[in-house]
């Protein structure tokens, strides 16, 4: 069975395990306790939250640590509906995650504002810099590459822009990191992130604040994370983020994905010449080396994900957290994708251990299922 469905979750790196068992064995103390054992959990804790720093290239006191993006998420949005004033708008992308996207509209009704994308999945600068001119929001969020259809968003751009207008810019890394080089990220003043994309376990991530900032919890309880986040922290699956994450950036310093974007564009380029018809979302921009969203000819999503899953290749819809809902994605129809277009859309995601066998395996395998879908067997 190969695994072509990592922008969903991916598997823990052996490095990451290790130091999670390790810590599990090892440090037992809670990092709020007054005795050696707290102060080795505390000592670990904070080294890890320095590591994290220096990737993104932030204070380390701006950190908060979370149960991953969805939680991050949620307390931007919570934290700024507590604090900005009754009449600030917050603009968000409209291919934002549904974490994001929910939690906008639950906080903000009427004052989210949706940017538009350009059909290539990219947000419209210049829909922000015209708005901009008139009204200055509250916050703008603009995630730094989609989870649908792995298209880059211009987000050193956009926080430019922000700055120079004066306005707090969020953006969730979720799929940038440990895909791409995390330095600058956190130049963002909001920015969110998740470890189980990039190796680490699941159920961890952490929320970057502005420099100083105090955000407000959305948890009631202790006074972990300087109030920021009520819970005792869970120090094994931190540190085997860190330790997953470190070795991703290492692996980018040595341009270890640039070879695997080029296994991706020979299974791109064959896919559109063996299956007559197919398109990939986003050909035009520039995207992740790890993700193909392609629209297919003909027959439903879920016919060629099952049909795929018996073939041995376990492929997605799309987004993992709308599996399920029976609307069209919200992200290709914000691209100008008609329903019936988007009913035939296939999201292929690979990790750091997918070989180029795997892609030509995926892309034969893709057109077997094809001739089976077409003769309509
Ligand atoms: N943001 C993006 C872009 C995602 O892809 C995901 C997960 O699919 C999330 C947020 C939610 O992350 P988590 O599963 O850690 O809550």
């Amino acid at each position: 069975m190969l695994y072509f469905d990592h922008n969903a979750t991916a598997p823990v790196t052996r490095e990451a395990r290790d130091a999670w068992l390790y810590a599990t064995d090892n440090i037992h103390g809670n990092p709020s306790s007054p005795h050696a054992f707290g102060a080795a959990a505390n000592k670990a804790m904070t080294e890890a939250r320095e590591k994290l720093a220096d990737c993104l290239g932030c204070h380390a006191a701006d950190i908060i640590w979370t149960s991953g993006a969805t939680e991050a998420n949620n307390m931007v949005m919570n934290h700024l509906a507590h604090t900005l004033d009754a009449k600030s708008e917050v603009w968000i992308s409209a291919i934002e995650h549904p974490c994001v996207h929910d939690s906008t509209k639950h906080f903000f009704g009427k004052r989210a504002k949706l940017i538009p994308v350009t059909h290539d999945g990219v947000v419209h600068i210049e829909w922000l810099t015209a708005e901009m001119a008139d009204t200055r929001p509250g916050l703008v969020a603009v995630m730094a590459a989609n989870n649908e259809t792995g298209v880059i968003q211009p987000w050193r751009e956009l926080l430019a822009i922000c700055q120079a207008y004066e306005v707090p810019f969020f953006s969730d890394a979720v799929q940038w990191l440990g895909k791409l080089p995390a330095k600058g990220l956190g130049n963002c003043d909001y920015l969110s992130g998740a470890a189980h994309k990039f190796g680490g376990p699941r159920g961890v991530g952490f929320l970057k604040g502005p420099h100083k900032c105090h955000v407000r919890s959305l948890l009631f309880g202790g006074k972990q994370e300087r109030g920021q986040r009520a819970g005792t922290e869970n120090v094994p699956i931190i540190l085997a983020m860190l330790v997953a994450l470190e070795a991703r950036e290492k692996q980018l310093d040595h341009g270890d994905h640039q070879h695997r974007a080029e296994w991706k564009e020979k299974f791109e380029k064959l896919l559109v010449r063996q299956v007559p018809g197919s398109t990939i979302v986003g050909a035009n921009v520039p995207r992740l080396w790890n993700t193909v969203s392609a629209l297919m000819p003909e027959g439903g999503q879920q016919r060629w994900v099952t049909r795929l899953d018996k073939a041995g290749f376990a492929v997605s819809t799309g987004s993992a957290c709308t599996t399920g809902k029976e609307e069209p994605s919200h992200v290709l129809s914000a691209m100008g994708f008609k329903p019936n277009e988007v009913a035939h859309v296939l999201r292929f995601s690979s990790g750091w251990e997918t070989t180029a066998a795997d892609w030509e395996a995926l892309e034969k395998g893709l057109v077997r299922v094809y001739a089976e879908v077409h003769h309509g067997k």
